[in-house]
């Protein structure tokens, strides 16, 4: 099949929510283009958790065809007339989870963004034209200037896809929280955002803590830059030998409520944050004993601004931090490959869909 960019895009899209596991090829008529437009052929695209999510419709339901994926790797193929951020025909770019926000409210003014009222995310949601976004696992994207972020020659693209969502869901409440030298800092789940976590966590001069149910994970987390691991099923008396010890606490878990948070609060200096990145189903609450929360802050991020992704960025080309990632070549059998690891847990730590050109010819 060839491509009738700019007319049409190709993509590998859920057509069948019943069978999410199994995306077919799909063609879809871009967004309008608009003067501060970006076309960006795609060269490869990281596999989030919540690609899944979106796939299984477990937030909303899915729209027909839907194309997802949101850790984007690709080079500017064409700039709107109004396009005045530095961009050229050719530079390479990311995008990230977001692909829209007004950037006039006060939020969008102080680099919140993430948290704008009128935040699109890159797929599945409609634009304010009604238009539904449509994400990475395409042979182009086309997106506003400002969410199209320009990478550091020295990162290699299928090493720099996961860093754009994963990466910056991990380091924005890092610093956001103050994570550095003698800073203690706990990462709660090591899988994909929870490797990245702990990448940065260590690159930032912060003392690690790994966390995760067992002991088996031990080993890559010592390799990934942690100082000390626990294995909270197995050892039942962490929060006792690590009372009052954390000044951050990351919960890259799949769910706040799927932790012993109460053990959590135990562990944390008074005045200390406990920040979870999960993005669970709408429906999931939390139970919370305020008597507990005493003299600890709780709260939920959401990925990271355009000025924090090229920060994270900067200091991953500086400190040659580099995610562990495995290729998988983007087709029908790539993603169900992917997909179905992802469901089984059997990844580590980041599939990036490549070979888009062998695809998409
Ligand atoms: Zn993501
Ligand atoms: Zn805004």
């Amino acid at each position: 099949m060839s491509s009738k960019y700019p007319e049409e895009f190709q993509g590998i899209g859920i057509v069948d929510k019943e069978d999410w596991l199994h995306p077919k090829r799909v063609s879809f008529k871009p967004k309008e283009f608009t003067p501060n437009s970006v076309d960006i052929k795609i060269e490869c695209c990281g596999c989030c958790g919540s690609d899944i999510h979106c796939a299984k419709s477990d937030w909303f339901e899915l729209p027909h065809g839907q194309v997802v994926g949101h850790e984007i790797i690709g080079h500017v193929v064409k700039l709107g007339p109004n396009c005045s951020s530095g961009l050229k025909v050719g530079d390479r770019v990311g995008v990230g989870a977001q692909v829209f926000a007004c950037l006039e409210c006060g939020r969008c003014k102080e680099d919140n963004e993430p948290y704008c009222p009128k935040f699109v995310t890159t797929y599945c949601q409609p634009y304010e034209d009604g238009y539904v976004s449509q994400g990475g696992y395409a042979d182009y994207i086309r997106v506003h200037e400002h969410f199209a972020i320009p990478i550091p020659e020295e990162i290699p693209s299928e090493l720099a896809a996961p860093l754009m969502c994963g990466g910056i869901t991990a380091f924005s409440p890092l610093i956001r929280n103050g994570a550095g030298p003698n800073k203690r800092v706990g990462v709660v789940g090591i899988g994909g955002i929870g490797h990245m976590c702990t990448l940065f966590a260590k690159a930032l001069g912060a003392e690690v803590w790994a966390f995760s149910r067992r002991g088996n994970k031990k080993e890559d987390a010592l390799k990934l830059g942690a100082d000390h691991y626990v294995a909270t099923l197995e050892d039942k008396d962490w929060d006792t030998k690590l009372f009052n010890n954390f000044d951050l606490v990351v919960v890259c878990a799949s769910s706040l409520s799927d932790i012993q948070i109460d053990k959590f609060v135990k562990v944390m200096k008074i005045g200390s944050s406990i920040i979870s990145i999960s993005a669970p189903s709408f429906d999931e609450k939390l139970v919370l004993s305020p008597m507990g929360l005493m003299g600890v802050k709780i709260g939920n991020s959401a990925i990271g601004s355009v000025k924090e992704i090229k920060t994270m960025l900067d200091l991953a080309a500086e400190k040659n931090i580099k995610p562990w990632v495995e290729t998988i070549p983007i087709s029908e059998k790539g993603v169900n490959e992917a997909f179905e690891r992802m469901e089984n847990g059997d990844v580590r730590y980041r599939f990036t869909f490549v070979d888009y050109d062998k695809e998409f010819k």
